[in-house]
């Protein structure tokens, strides 16, 4: 059983998927290989030697890294023909098992998109990012490890950006007051940015559609803004993700947070619903309601964002002087920390899914984590999502 690390090329992506640490486990499994691609841990400051201290084969190029893989750990989906510098997919065996955030309903130039070229290629694949948020799955939640650090560090960056400081400050020359933080979502990324903002001395205030989130946010020390009604009370799904708000709930809640942005000195945004746009809380008016020098931190803006004024991928600045940070990928600003939970998370999938006897990966189709994430499996698509004929 060959497993193979390769470097990521989507732009942008400074994350690996395996670390030293799981390198090691790896092979303390069973695994017979681990061949990393060189440079591929550099970014997340991971050189080539503390891969090969842990045991790892390094591999000049990706095409020596995946020759005889059977299992292949990324963090972004592989490059396919016209993706990129190089056709990743091309290269990955046959009957390969391949784990990653695969984003399979993302744009791709893939015929019949980037399941079906798994299928056709052979190769079974796990998108890690559709794991059921089920307590048995925790451990290997991408989601959860790379929002809380995108949380944590949505909250740095705020603060840095922002020109004042986050406590109240005594000094013998006067007083500074302490920052007015507004966090918009309290999941697991707007929990984190609430408690790291208290950390840093702000006044916090959230808000949420979920009527759990209210007694997180309280719990944290921060105080609750928003709409609770009927419509609160039942819009998280099964899974625990927020309900798209109807139109009427929106508006009133448009009305409830406009004040909180007004007086807020940095906004974190990070409210996402699962599978669709991020939604749009924060509009023109409300950055035009806002003070020069004060700040608008947008994690959701790979999802398009929650503020009118985000432009994803830059910070900008707004002609009435509100900074609006757009950057894609917050996790990827982070990558040390945010590689090594995630090939954490990697490992401990597969250590649950392991056959010890055989040494290779076992995925029974029917149980409820590997039904989740199993996007291609024998060469056919079989996620309920994406082949509803085959679930
Ligand atoms: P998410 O990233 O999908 O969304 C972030 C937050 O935005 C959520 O709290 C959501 O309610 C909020 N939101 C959506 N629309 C909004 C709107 N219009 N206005 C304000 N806020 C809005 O969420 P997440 O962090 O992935 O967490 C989703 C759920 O999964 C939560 O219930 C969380 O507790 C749960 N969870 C469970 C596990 C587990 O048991 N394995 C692990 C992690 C998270």
């Amino acid at each position: 059983m060959r497993l193979a690390v390769l470097k990521e090329r989507r732009a942008g992506e400074t994350r690996v998927a395996a670390t030293p640490e799981t390198v090691k486990k790896f092979l303390a499994l069973g695994v017979t290989a681990v061949a990393v691609e060189t440079g591929a841990g550099m970014a997340s400051g991971i050189p080539d030697a503390a891969y090969r201290e842990a045991g790892a084969e390094i591999a000049p190029d990706a095409a020596a890294a995946l020759a005889g893989a059977n299992i292949v750990l990324k963090v972004r989906a592989p490059l396919a023909a016209g993706e990129g510098e190089l056709d990743e997919l091309s290269l990955i065996p046959k009957g390969a098992l391949l784990i990653g955030t695969l984003e399979p309903f993302a744009a791709s130039d893939a015929p019949g998109g980037r399941a079906a070229a798994y299928a056709a290629a052979g190769i079974d694949a796990a998108s890690m990012e559709l794991l059921p948020r089920i307590t048995r799955a925790q451990s290997m939640d991408v989601l959860s490890s790379q929002a809380n650090l995108a949380g944590y560090r949505a909250v740095l960056e705020g603060a840095t950006a922002y020109d004042k400081g986050f406590p109240m400050l005594m000094t013998a020359a006067g007083t500074i007051p302490a920052a007015n933080v507004f966090v918009m979502g309290a999941g697991v990324a707007g929990l984190q940015a609430i408690a790291t903002a208290r950390r840093l001395g702000g006044r916090v205030s959230a808000t949420d559609v979920r009527a759990a989130a209210k007694e997180e946010i309280r719990s944290l020390g921060a105080s609750f803004v928003g709409v609770d009604d009927a419509e609160m009370a039942s819009a998280q799904t099964a899974g625990g993700y927020a309900k798209e708000m109807s139109e009427d709930y929106k508006r009133r809640q448009a009305e409830v947070i406009a004040a909180a942005i007004a007086k807020a000195d940095v906004v974190v945004c990070t409210a996402l619903v699962q599978g669709r746009k991020a939604p749009t809380l924060v509009n023109d008016a409300m950055v035009a309601s806002m003070k020069p020098g004060s700040v608008i931190v947008d994690i959701a803006a790979d999802a398009g964002g929650n503020c009118t004024a985000t432009v994803p991928g830059e910070a900008i600045t707004t002609a009435n002087g509100v900074k609006v940070l757009g950057w894609r990928n917050w996790p990827g600003r982070i990558p040390a920390a945010a590689s090594s939970l995630y090939a954490r998370n990697l490992l401990t999938f597969l250590t649950t899914f392991w056959d010890k006897e055989a040494r290779a990966p076992k995925l029974p189709p029917e149980d409820e984590i590997v039904r989740g994430v199993t996007l291609t499996r024998g060469g056919a698509v079989v996620h309920p999502q994406l082949a509803p004929a085959a679930a």
